[in-house]
């Protein structure tokens, strides 16, 4: 009897806990008890201009900031991708990884503006507004990757304030943020031979080490989708000096993402998600209608938690402990 007397105390204790703190009623950002399910899918979110007015491949700063509100109150939290293609998600229980993508480097998405003679993050650009999420929700985290084109015309090239480019990609690159390959230019790279498709992407990365010594791009993101005749063109090569080596391909659509511990999780046709009204809004809502297809995290790093019935879904091998649930 001792025990489950125990337990009832400390049920006991927690409502009234709930009850000090919140008057009884969930409070706001409590996330939902779902069980833990680590072969669910995740969301990478596609974000194009953070700027006005709200259209196809803009989203407004208001707008941003409510897509940020909506993840955190359902128990999303920011991963890095490179840290799902190393299958270390530590993330508490019962929350949900997303990845956050911004491609192109328009104004709108990293602006310094100048206060008092200094330049500080203009708290209205994509990383002005997601640090400060951030500051307010320290759990949801502000990681997320930055898909530049450092040889595009203005105002892509960069953030289109060339004097502050450097200082920009040093603060990506050491904030906890990922910088991303996304060609020099945006070259759509069907429709170019090897020699052109290899050189677009060593040179990118080259550029962006002029400004982050030593930087290796981790990840690539096609502009427009589209893959060269030979995917392995995009994956690892060498031009001149320069050596790139990715881990995942990004593609511009296709719904959410297989789990990093699926058989299905193909790292070089990565799907994302269109961040726009109506795709987000499907997929969100999607997950709120069927939070069993959604990965949820067992809070455990070291362990791999899914449904038993899910079992041969798993990728092979796997080095951490997996525990079976019903
Ligand atoms: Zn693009």
């Amino acid at each position: 009897m001792r025990p489950i007397l125990a337990v009832r105390v400390i049920a006991l204790s927690i409502a009234a806990l709930a009850v000090a703190l919140g008057g009884g009623s969930r409070p706001l950002g409590a996330v939902e008890p779902l069980a833990p399910n680590e072969l669910g899918r995740f969301m990478i979110l596609e974000y194009h201009k953070i700027d006005y007015p709200e259209a196809r491949w803009t989203r407004t700063p208001e707008n941003f900031r409510r897509d940020l509100q909506r993840l955190w109150e359902r128990g999303y939290r920011t991963v890095l991708l490179g840290d799902l293609l190393d299958r270390k998600i530590a993330l508490p229980s019962g929350t949900t990884p997303i990845v956050l993508t911004f491609d192109d480097s328009s104004p709108g998405q990293f602006r310094y503006v100048e206060k008092a003679g200094q330049w500080v993050i203009d708290p209205d650009c994509g990383v002005g507004i997601l640090e400060a999420f951030a500051r307010e929700h320290p759990p949801f985290g502000h990681a997320a990757t930055f898909y530049v084109l450092p040889g595009a015309d203005p105002p892509n090239r960069l953030f289109n304030q060339p004097e502050l480019a450097t200082r920009k990609l040093q603060h990506l690159a050491t904030q906890g943020y990922e910088i991303g390959n996304h060609t020099l230019w945006h070259a759509t790279l069907s429709r170019y031979p090897e020699d052109v498709v290899r050189k677009q992407i060593a040179t990118a990365q080259e550029w962006i080490q002029r400004h982050v010594p030593g930087y290796r791009p981790r990840t690539l993101a096609l502009p427009m989708g589209a893959y060269p005749k030979s995917v392995e063109w995009a994956v690892t090569g060498q031009v001149g000096g320069t050596a790139y080596q990715h881990e995942a391909i990004l593609m511009v659509a296709g719904g959410a993402a297989p789990s990093p511990f699926a058989r299905t999780f193909d790292p070089y046709h990565l799907p994302r998600i269109q961040a726009i009204d109506s795709d987000l809004g499907y997929w969100v809502d999607y997950f709120d209608k069927h939070p069993e297809e959604r990965f949820v995290s067992d809070g455990d790093p070291a362990t791999l938690t899914i449904p038993a019935a899910r079992a041969p879904a798993l990728r092979s091998p796997s080095t951490l402990r997996v525990v079976q649930r019903p």
